[in-house]
């Protein structure tokens, strides 16, 4: 579903990534890890073309999404991502929330996308929280909410960039819950995480990123257990 080719990527003189090339299936739930300044953010950011890339191609559902005349809102809609932060809109509930980029992205009724976001918001535990405002939510609660917004718009793809790291340890669970639960209905995620619990458990792949390059992937058991790098298995240790 997505192809990445010799991907690089530089602010000013700093190469951040340097060459990266990977393949994610559709179904599939692919783990990047890596120490800090590794590239992962970046990498997601140019998947979603947050960022442009400098050179390097990425292919998404056979479209070449680095050309361009790409329609970004378009590549998007197909694409949801979740970051650290939640970025809600803190003037409105977590219905309004939800709703929102479905009726100025997907351009649905109002009456549409209410139903999506309560049906979104049932999904990820938070039904009885639809008129409750960013403000009086916890942040696992809030990370939910930013969560049934991003699946409100269809995507094909799910991208989650440390989404439980600004989390209370006893938030964090709640929030893989939901995850975990994506991952077994089938939706296809990119996900950057210090979970290893949930890398071991649910990742159909890990690749491990250091310095802008892949280097190495596996099963969660050949990284975890038998990694072939000296430096998978130092960040390995470090963190596990
Ligand atoms: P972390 O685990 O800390 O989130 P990361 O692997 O996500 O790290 P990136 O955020 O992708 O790393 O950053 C990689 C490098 O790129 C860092 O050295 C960072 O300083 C640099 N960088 C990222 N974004 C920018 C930017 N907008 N302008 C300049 N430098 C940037
Ligand atoms: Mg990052």
């Amino acid at each position: 579903i997505i192809r990445v080719t010799d991907l690089r990527k530089s602010f000013g003189e700093t190469d951040v990534l340097k060459g990266i090339s990977m393949d994610i299936a559709r179904g599939e739930v692919v783990v990047i890890l890596g120490p800090s300044g590794s590239g992962k953010s970046t990498l997601l950011r140019c998947l979603n073309r947050l960022e442009r890339p400098d050179s390097g191609q990425i292919l998404f559902e056979s479209q070449d999404i680095t050309a361009h005349k790409v329609e970004l809102n378009r590549v998007r809609e197909r694409m949801g991502m979740v970051f650290q932060s939640f970025n809600l809109f803190p003037h409105l509930d977590s219905l309004h929330n939800v709703m929102l980029a479905q009726m100025k992205v997907c351009k649905r009724t109002k009456r549409e996308a209410e139903r999506v976001a309560l049906c979104q918001l049932a999904r990820v535990g938070l039904k009885d929280r639809a008129d409750y405002f960013p403000d009086e939510l916890s942040g696992g609660q809030q990370q939910r909410v930013a969560i049934a917004r991003a699946l409100a718009m269809d995507p094909h793809v799910m991208l989650f960039d440390e989404a439980t790291s600004a989390l209370d340890p006893e938030l964090v669970r709640d929030v893989l819950d939901v995850m975990r639960e994506l991952a077994q209905a089938g939706m296809t995620m990119v996900v950057v995480t210090h979970e290893m619990s949930f890398a071991r458990d649910v990742a159909d792949r890990v690749i491990f990123m250091e310095d802008g390059v892949v280097v190495e992937q596996g099963t969660p058991e050949q990284i975890f257990e038998h990694p072939s790098s000296d430096r998978t298995r130092a960040f390995i240790g470090a963190v596990s």
